[in-house]
């Protein structure tokens, strides 16, 4: 931030203790720390342990995503991931397994990852989703993202492959 999000102010940089200068409004009297945005990324599965693959050509037309969004203000990670497969896909997430936090540095974004239990049945997709469909669990990495540093992707992928 350079100028107050609330009264426009200039910014100063101002100690703010073990964080070093952080830029301050002396007229509210608030520190403004960098922001980014918090984001759920879900890794969908059956009791067949087949994974449910999106095509999204919005997002790419040669890979196949996990369902993912942005979390809103006051909704946990666990209830935006709940949301958001029942938005994407239609369907109801029976348990979710936490899997951490992990940067997508390409878009800053702090990335919540869950595997998300659910009971086989067809998809009823949102007009964000162009296609969906039920993946065997050693045939999915090849439609995924390629596996870079941080691929969120594979890391849940390996998360949930190494427990089955
Ligand atoms: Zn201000």
């Amino acid at each position: 931030y350079k100028y107050c999000p609330e009264c426009g102010k200039k910014l100063i940089d101002r100690q703010a203790g073990d964080d070093g200068a952080v830029p301050f409004c002396d007229d509210c009297q608030r520190y403004w720390f960098d922001t980014f945005a918090s984001c759920v990324i879900v890794m969908v599965v059956n009791e067949l342990h087949e994974v449910a693959m999106l095509h999204q050509s919005y997002i790419s037309d040669e890979h196949e995503t996990f369902v993912a969004g942005f979390m809103t203000p006051g909704e946990t990670a666990e209830q935006a991931t709940t949301r958001e497969v029942k938005e994407e896909l239609g369907l109801d997430v029976d348990c979710l397994d936490y899997v951490g936090t992990h940067w997508f540095a390409r878009r800053e974004q702090l990335m919540h990852a869950f595997i998300g239990h659910v009971k086989r049945a067809d998809f009823n997709l949102s007009s964000e989703v162009d296609g969906a469909s039920w993946v065997a669990l050693d045939d999915a990495p090849a439609r995924m993202f390629p596996d870079r540093p941080g691929n969120t992707q594979h890391i849940l992928y390996r998360h949930y492959k190494s427990k089955v």
